[in-house]
């Protein structure tokens, strides 16, 4: 889906039903009744919210009168279901900007009282994001940008962490390797994780294992690197999430509070080899092996391919 990342984040939340709505805050002892804000309906779930409730059916109807074709009984992942089904992502992605700036609308009102028109919300999210929603992909800049690990700024370390999930032996593996400025190894870990977690759980429990392990190292500034956008963007989100995972992100932003200087960014795959490395070696290993200094002979091409980045990067 091409869309901008809190769109995408949003579109997550929404589809695993985690949208902190009237009924899901019930649920959690939260509020005393899931009634909605707006129209008092007894049940605000996010289909209510999104494309259900009164102003927010006027939208869909102007803006995207195709949804409309649905039944009542539709929820709104049968809505986004149908537009995959369809394979038109150009529909979807404007779906859900819409959809984040209607969500946006309502938080407006049931926590701030301030009441925005459902129209002109929408309409300047769309404008807003326009270049988003078109643009291409120019692959050359792609590959030279973000194709290549690049070392911390001056006085950082970087922790690249990864995980992988080993289906047949019903466990996973999460890989973490710390750098200097200079690019050097400080320490490398590879550990098993013997629940199977979900794909994206497990890319946060690796964040988790790679935070544990540099913690007791006394370092005071942190650049944090995962290729799981999902999970960045919900490290970086201000709000707490009540999603399955919330209780481990609080405890991962927690730990970020540790550090004197702290940023948390996403890396594409291919800049994230060493750690993709290390969190597949966890498949060859009872619990945990740690490396400090010295590069493991498994891991010395990867880490080799980073480090010839880091020269190249340094003479231009
Ligand atoms: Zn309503």
């Amino acid at each position: 889906m091409k869309a901008p990342n809190k769109v995408k984040v949003f579109a997550w939340r929404v589809i695993q039903e985690c949208l902190p709505s009237k009924q899901n805050l019930l649920k959690r002892k939260i509020t005393e009744n899931a009634n909605c804000p707006f129209c008092n309906f007894p049940i605000e779930d996010c289909t209510h919210a999104l494309i259900k409730c009164l102003d927010t059916r006027k939208v869909w109807q102007r803006l995207m009168p195709n949804i409309y074709e649905l039944n009542a009984a539709s929820t709104i992942l049968d809505v986004a279901l149908q537009m995959l089904h369809r394979g038109d992502e150009g529909l979807l992605s404007r779906f859900f900007l819409i959809a984040w700036s209607l969500w946006h609308r309502r938080n407006k009102w049931a926590i701030e009282k301030v009441m925005l028109d459902p129209f002109q919300v929408a309409n300047n999210a769309i404008n807003t994001f326009k270049p988003c929603l078109q643009a291409r992909v120019e692959p050359s800049y792609t590959m030279h940008k973000t194709g290549c690990w690049q070392v911390p700024p001056h006085g950082f370390y970087k922790l690249n962490v990864d995980a992988a999930l080993f289906f047949d032996l019903k466990k996973a593996g999460v890989g973490g390797v710390l750098r200097d400025e200079r690019g050097e190894m400080v320490l490398a870990m590879s550990k098993a994780e013997h629940e199977l977690h979900d794909p994206e759980s497990v890319e946060l429990v690796a964040i988790l294992r790679g935070l544990q392990f540099i913690l007791q190292l006394g370092i005071r500034k942190i650049v944090l690197e995962s290729d799981s956008l999902l999970m960045v963007e919900a490290l970086k989100a201000n709000q707490d999430s009540l999603s399955l995972q919330g209780n481990m992100l609080k405890e991962v932003k927690n730990m970020m509070n540790c550090f004197e200087e702290k940023k948390v960014q996403h890396v594409c795959r291919s800049g994230n080899q060493v750690a993709h490395t290390l969190a597949k070696h966890a498949w060859s290993i009872p619990d945990v092996e740690l490396w400090m200094g010295l590069v493991p002979a498994f891991l010395s091409q990867v880490y080799w391919l980073d480090s010839q980045n880091v020269r190249v990067e340094n003479t231009l």
